[in-house]
C-alpha cells in the first residue's frame, strides 16, 4: 500500500463516508492535477467527472487562477473582516453584486449586500438566520423580545432539500437518510413536494426513453401545492418568512430538474405571500445550469455595438439558475465555484431592505451577531475575482455552450441501457438514474449499493465521480474535451453494463 494511503486510513475519517468500507481497500490519493485530468500518488490518471464535488469550474492548476493567488500571497493571505476591509473581497463583493442583478437599477428586488462566510453550509445559515430576524423586525415582534412559538418566523423548502450539514442548514433539508439522526437537535420547518417529474404521483405518462420533464401528463399539481401550503400557512395567522430551494435542479435531492416555468410560478406564490426567496446556488451558480442562446446573441451585438460598460471587459448574463427563469431572489447563497474550486469561501447577497433592518445606534443591538474567522479572505477573494473574469469572457460562454451540447448529444447513447431509468441533463449538470427495469421505474434498494458499485466501476475505468443513491452525477470540469467526455459516458455506460450483467 502506498505510504500515504497508509497515513490516511490511520488518521482520516472522511466525510460522509462508510469507514469500514473505506478501510477495507486502498484509496486513491490525489497528488496532482490539470484541466479535468486528476493524477494519483501512483501516477495513473483520472477525469475528474463530477467537479471535485461540484466545485471545480476551469480545470485544475489553471494559470489565470494559479497567478492571481500567488499574486495576492506576495501581500498577504489573510486579516480579519471583523474591524478591517481588504482590496480583494471588496473588488469581488462589487463583481457579485453587478452579475447578481443584470436588470435595470429600477427593478425589485436588487441584490446590493454581500455577506461573506466559508462555505454552503454558513451561505444558507447566514441566510436563514437574516431571513429569521428580518421577519421578526418587520412583522411587528420586536427585537430582543422572543416571539411565541406560534408565531415564530417559519420556513418552507422542498422535499428531499440538502442545504448544507451545520445545524441551521440541516434544519432546512428534508432527506430523511442524514438528517433523522439529529431530528432532536433541530428546529422545524414545513416541507412541500418537488417537482420530480420522473417519479412525480402525478404524472400519468408511461416512462419513455426521453427525460420525463418533456413527455410528462400532468396538470402542474406540484404548484397547486405549493399554493395550497403558503395559502393554509396563511390562515394559521403567521405566514412563512421565506422559501428556501435551489433553482432548475436540486442537487443532493438526486438531480431533480424542474419543468420549465415551475420556478417562476412558485416564486411568484411566495413573494404574493409575502415570504422572502432563498436561493440556494451553491451547485447551480456560476454557469452550471448553462447558457440562455438569446443570451450569447446578446453579448455578441453588444459587444459589436461598444455598448458594453468600459469597467466590464465581461459579461454578467447567465451565471445563477435564477435568472434563467427571471426570478430575482431576497437571497442568493454561493460557495462551491466561487472560488473557480480552489478555496472554501462562500457569499450570501441581499437586498438593502434587509441591510436596512440591521441599522441602528450601537446600544440598540441591531447588530447581525454572526461571523467566522476567515470571513473575506483574500486568496478566497483573489481565486474568485480571476474565476469571475474568465467565466464572463467569450471564450469561456463560447465553450460552455459548446460543452453543454456535445453532452447533451453524448448522453442520448445511456438510454440504450435498460437500468438506466432517466437521464436528467441542466446545463452542465446530468442526473442518471439507474433502475431494475426502465418499463417498470423499479427502484434498486439502497442497500444495492447500485450507485456506488457503478462509480467504483467508473474508477477502475478512469473516471471519477460520486453518486447521489441511485443517481449518477455527471458534472464536467468547463474546460472537460469532448473526448474527454466520451470517456466518462464510456466508461458510465461499461460500468453499467457490468454491474447489473
Ligand atoms: N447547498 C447545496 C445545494 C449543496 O449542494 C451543498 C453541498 N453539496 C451545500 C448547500 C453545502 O455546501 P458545503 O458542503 O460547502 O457546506
Amino acid at each position: 500500500m502506498h505510504p500515504l494511503a497508509k497515513l490516511d486510513r490511520q488518521y482520516v475519517w472522511h466525510p460522509f463516508t462508510q469507514m469500514r468500507d473505506w478501510l477495507a481497500r486502498e484509496p486513491i490519493v490525489i497528488a496532482e492535477g490539470e484541466g479535468a485530468v486528476l493524477r494519483d500518488a501512483r501516477g495513473r490518471e483520472y477525469l475528474d467527472a463530477n467537479s471535485s464535488i461540484w466545485t471545480n469550474l476551469h480545470g485544475h492548476n489553471h494559470p489565470k487562477i494559479n497567478s492571481a493567488i500567488q499574486r495576492q500571497l506576495k501581500k498577504i493571505a489573510h486579516t480579519s473582516a471583523l474591524g478591517l476591509a481588504n482590496e480583494p473581497a471588496s473588488l469581488l463583493a462589487k463583481r457579485l453584486v453587478e452579475a447578481a442583478n443584470p436588470w435595470p437599477a429600477t427593478r425589485d428586488p436588487q441584490l446590493t449586500k454581500v455577506f461573506f462566510s466559508d462555505d454552503g453550509s454558513t451561505a444558507l445559515e447566514v441566510a436563514l438566520k437574516l431571513a429569521y430576524e428580518f421577519t421578526r423586525r418587520t412583522r411587528g415582534t420586536p427585537a430582543g423580545r422572543v416571539s411565541s412559538r406560534a408565531t415564530q418566523p417559519r420556513f418552507l423548502s422542498l422535499d428531499g432539500a440538502y442545504h448544507g450539514d451545520t445545524v441551521g442548514a440541516v434544519a432546512l433539508g428534508h432527506v430523511d437518510l442524514f438528517h433523522k439522526a439529529y431530528a432532536g437537535l433541530l428546529f422545524k420547518t414545513d416541507k412541500v413536494m418537488s417537482p420530480y417529474c420522473y417519479r412525480c404521483p402525478f404524472n400519468r405518462a408511461k416512462p419513455e426513453r426521453a427525460d420525463a420533464r418533456d413527455y410528462r401528463k400532468c396538470n402542474w399539481e406540484c404548484v397547486g401545492q405549493v399554493e395550497e401550503t403558503f395559502s393554509t400557512q396563511r390562515k394559521s395567522g403567521n405566514r412563512y418568512a421565506a422559501f428556501v430551494f435551489e433553482p432548475a435542479i436540486q442537487g443532493a435531492a438526486g438531480m431533480i430538474p424542474q419543468p420549465e416555468t415551475w420556478l417562476k410560478r412558485v416564486s411568484e406564490i411566495a413573494h404574493g405571500h409575502g415570504a422572502l426567496l432563498i436561493a440556494d446556488e451553491v451547485m447551480t451558480g456560476f454557469g452550471r445550469t448553462g447558457i440562455v442562446a438569446a443570451d450569447v446573441r446578446r453579448l455578441i451585438s453588444k459587444r459589436k455595438a461598444k455598448l458594453e460598460p468600459p469597467h466590464v471587459g465581461c459579461y454578467h448574463g447567465n451565471l445563477f439558475a435564477c435568472h434563467h427563469e427571471n426570478v430575482q431572489p431576497d437571497f442568493l447563497c454561493l460557495a462551491k465555484g466561487l472560488t473557480g474550486g480552489y478555496l472554501p469561501m462562500a457569499a450570501t447577497l441581499t437586498t438593502q431592505k434587509v441591510f436596512n433592518a440591521f441599522l441602528g445606534e450601537y446600544h440598540e443591538f441591531k447588530t447581525f451577531f454572526h461571523g467566522h474567522s476567515y470571513t473575506g479572505n483574500q486568496l478566497g477573494a483573489a481565486a474568485s475575482l480571476a474565476s469571475l473574469e474568465i467565466l464572463q469572457s467569450e471564450k469561456s460562454i463560447r465553450d460552455r455552450q459548446k460543452l453543454e451540447t456535445v453532452l447533451r448529444n453524448k448522453l442520448k447513447l445511456l438510454w440504450q441501457l435498460s437500468n438506466v431509468g432517466d437521464v436528467r441533463q441542466v446545463g452542465l449538470v446530468a442526473g442518471i438514474e439507474l433502475v431494475k427495469d426502465w418499463r417498470t421505474r423499479k427502484p434498486f434498494d439502497l442497500r444495492e449499493r447500485a450507485g456506488i458499485r457503478v462509480c467504483e466501476a467508473m474508477a477502475r475505468r478512469g473516471v471519477l465521480t460520486r453518486p447521489v443513491g441511485n443517481v449518477i452525477v455527471l458534472m464536467p470540469p468547463y474546460c472537460t474535451t469532448p473526448a474527454q467526455l466520451q470517456k466518462m459516458i464510456s466508461a458510465l455506460r461499461e460500468a453499467v453494463t457490468i454491474c447489473f450483467r
